[in-house]
């Protein structure tokens, strides 16, 4: 079996693994890093199928390129592909605005849904020679872990969550020879999700009867309504601002993905969703909570909010997500320090970090990797995976480098 990674390999982001097996080629995911602007993994080579892990652009966002050049069926879960579309259109709008090299079209995002066979959790077909069966990831709605079988049996995790949360239950472990798998967090545990969830209801509830408002800024997909679910209970008024609301719809109205949808759906009917400019002014003046994009204060509505309150010192940032090196959301957390629109202010507002990642933890890995018990397990997706090889140095690891293919007999 020969892989190389187009992306993805020593770094978190533009995913792309190649993948061939006797006469079978395929490629799961074609991701780009989420910077301004993109970058995108090594040009796409051809392959005879593709498949997608979930929505997230660090998988999915560099797809319409590969559709740009070459033709192959794509295999997805009905919820990711009805997440994707949502953001690739988006993503060709910020092309246009901000005016980076144009990368595909819409005839490529097109073609791309054209491509598309949709895959249902547990059920194996028969595809390029290898049987393929997508299991639940427990990352987001949708996500789905890869496993095959040809000369060997192989997975390939994408982003994986071991846990439940409220929108879903967590990935279990699934027999494999080779167990191809992220490593986000390895080095790393988190603090226990229900004491942070706790810690976070604490400090908001403590804003608002300061008399401030708190603004979570969050990601559209996954995280917006895990937080709608979170704050379900809390008798604020809550708005949510942003790419989210039509995630929200996606998750509604694409059945059997949810851990609860009747709660879900509940819960969302608890929120005021902002559709235009009027419902964010009424927003900044009625709002305790406001749930908005993007997650890491590099666009989207939340720079307009915060832009309104900052010089409320009663108010409050919450973060709650992975906040990349060089993005907005890490420089507030380190120097107090956001940049709008070119100038940079120091907004008076508290701020403060949760980590409810989507991503097991290190421990949670390791858990997981001694669950299968695989002969080789290729490590991807992360910036310090020598950690989990050094924990458990019994297994046999190996850690590759973008463009290098390499061979697993
Ligand atoms: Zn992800
Ligand atoms: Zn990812």
């Amino acid at each position: 079996m020969k892989i190389k990674f187009l992306g993805g390999a020593e770094e978190v982001g533009r995913l792309a693994i190649k993948i061939e097996d006797r006469d079978s080629k395929i490629m799961v995911d074609y991701g780009i890093e989420p910077e301004k602007p993109p970058e995108y993994p090594l040009p796409p080579e051809k392959v005879n199928d593709l498949f997608v892990t979930h929505a997230h652009l660090d998988h999915t966002g560099a797809l319409p390129v590969y559709y740009h050049s070459y033709k192959a069926n794509l295999h997805a879960t009905a919820m990711t592909a009805n997440s994707i579309m949502p953001i690739l259109n988006d993503s060709l709008k910020i092309m246009r605005l901000e005016n980076y090299t144009k990368m595909f079209n819409e005839n490529d995002v097109d073609n791309l849904f054209k491509s598309l066979v949709t895959a249902k959790y547990g059920e194996p077909f028969e595809v390029d020679g290898l049987t393929a069966t997508a299991y639940t990831a427990g990352h987001i709605p949708g996500s789905s872990m890869w496993w095959f079988q040809n000369s060997k049996s192989f997975m390939v995790t994408g982003d994986l969550y071991t846990k439940d949360t409220n929108l879903l239950t967590g990935a279990k472990p699934v027999k494999t020879d080779i167990l191809i798998m992220e490593s986000t967090y390895a080095g790393r545990d988190h603090e226990d999700r229900d004491e942070v969830i706790k810690r976070l209801k604490d400090s908001i509830k403590e804003t608002i009867e300061n008399g401030g408002k708190v603004i979570l800024p969050t990601f559209a997909i996954g995280r917006t309504q895990e937080m709608v679910m979170i704050l379900r209970d809390m008798d604020y008024s809550i708005y949510v601002d942003g790419m989210g609301n039509s995630i929200s719809r996606i998750y509604m109205e694409t059945p059997g993905f949810l851990k609860d949808s009747k709660l879900f759906r509940k819960s969302i009917g608890r929120v005021i969703q902002v559709r235009n400019n009027r419902m964010r002014r009424e927003a900044i003046e009625e709002a305790d909570i406001i749930i908005t994009t993007s997650g890491m204060l590099d666009g989207g509505p939340v720079l307009g909010y915060i832009d309104a309150l900052s010089q409320d010192s009663k108010s409050a940032i919450f973060l709650t997500g992975y906040q990349v090196d060089g993005t907005n959301g890490r420089s507030l957390i380190e120097n107090g320090t956001i940049k709008i629109a070119g100038a940079t202010i120091k907004p008076a507002m508290k701020v403060d970090f949760f980590d409810l990642s989507a991503h097991a933890g290190h421990s949670d890995l390791v858990k997981f990797i001694k669950d299968i018990d695989p002969e080789t397990i290729v490590l991807c997706h992360g910036d310090q995976r020598e950690k989990l090889q050094e924990s458990i140095p019994e297994y046999n690891f190996i850690l590759p480098f973008n463009g290098h293919e390499f061979e697993i007999k």
